[in-house]
């Protein structure tokens, strides 16, 4: 929980909040204030491209010339309810945007771009962090959305290398993921010309040649960190010159150490605001207790957090009270939950009679 200019402690409620052309501003919003919710995150840039008339990132086909941030934004300020843009950063699978820039995108340890075999999924077609333009135009996307719409908030998503190990709830879904934590050629990026030539630069190691069990690896696997950690910082530099009061945040993984190992985040090391860790437990194997033990660790490395939580996995409205004030019991400045609209309509009043209890448990005002 935060101290805000009067000392008052304040619960950061929010939620990540999906629009769609078919959404009712209105009605969503006259909701999100009903659950309580005092900051929501819409997503304003997917992986398949921008949901408004962007310069810098091509649009979603079905919404070509539409902005439906604007009267989303419009609806929920009536009710005093903060803005936080969700930008998807590096996963990008625009089909135009991808057909311009297939030099951009990053490449594995077998030397196959992720446009031609993607690691699981076929959406997953990353940008490279250590290519210029894909620093660049990610700056400029935020700062674009800075400017053109009323937010107080920038939300980094997907913001890392595509896992070279998955959550392990998530290894069974897969054909060929072993279950045991091996590292994987085909899983391991990015080894691009421009990654393998600056790192060769550098150290005098092609990364290419390089074994999972070796003392040079490490530091491989740390250098390709520090290049997201980079990303990250240019754009935050840009946005707080642009204005100091904007809020930069980020939809980071469970903990810092599952982070480090199977996405490349080192988060916390960057420098933000606030982060927003997705303790998806179930898919981690574990119970809604451990949402408590995921904010700890990273509370500990001394960063400011507001839990993810993912509200489809919580089995009733205890469960979902449990799993909030593990978070808060554990140093968390609050929630965020995933996502709006939830995937079964009385979860609304499950977070609301949750919020409400820990308030008055806690004696924060609301
Ligand atoms: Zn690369």
């Amino acid at each position: 929980m935060g101290l805000d200019k009067y000392g008052v402690r304040k619960l950061r409620k929010g939620a990540w909040v999906i629009l769609s052309k078919e959404m009712q501003f209105e009605k969503a919003a006259r909701e999100l204030y009903e659950m309580q919710l005092n900051e929501v995150y819409p997503l304003v840039a997917t992986q398949a491209g921008a949901l408004f008339p962007s310069r810098m990132r091509s649009q979603v086909e079905d919404f070509k010339g539409k902005d439906i941030i604007s009267p989303f934004i419009k609806e929920v300020k009536k009710y005093g309810i903060r803005v936080h843009a969700w930008i998807v950063s590096l996963n990008f699978y625009n089909e135009r945007f991808m057909t311009e820039n297939k030099e951009l995108y990053v490449v594995n340890k077998n030397g196959v771009s992720c446009l031609v075999s993607p690691s699981y999924v076929s959406q997953y077609k990353w940008l490279c962090p250590s290519r210029k333009e894909v620093k660049e135009n990610l700056a400029d996307t935020f700062l674009e959305v800075a400017e053109r719409f009323d937010v107080d908030g920038l939300h980094f998503d997907y913001i890392r290398l595509p896992d070279i190990l998955l959550p392990i709830g998530l290894r069974g879904a897969y054909e060929g993921v072993p279950k045991e934590d091996l590292l994987q050629p085909q899983y391991d990026f990015c080894y691009c010309d421009v990654c393998r030539s600056r790192y060769k630069e550098e150290t005098g190691i092609d990364p290419i040649n390089l074994k999972y069990v070796e003392p040079d690896y490490g530091r491989w696997f740390r250098w390709r960190a520090d290049r997201i950690t980079e990303v990250v910082k240019n754009v935050y530099k840009k946005v707080k010159h642009y204005d100091l009061s904007i809020e930069v945040s980020a939809a980071v993984f469970a903990t810092p150490k599952l982070s480090y190992e199977y996405v490349f985040q080192d988060w916390t090391t960057w420098g933000l605001d606030i982060y927003n860790p997705m303790i998806y437990h179930r898919y981690y194997g574990q119970p809604t207790e451990w949402i408590g033990e995921a904010v700890r660790e990273g509370v500990l490395r001394g960063t400011r957090l507001s839990a993810g939580v993912l509200i489809g996995f919580m089995k009733d409205q205890k469960d979902n009270y449990n799993g909030f004030k593990a978070a808060l019991d554990n140093g968390a400045s609050g929630i965020t939950i995933y996502a709006y609209p939830p995937p079964k309509p009385e979860m609304k009043e499950w977070i609301r009679h949750a919020f409400n209890t820990l308030e008055k448990e806690y004696h924060i005002e609301s």
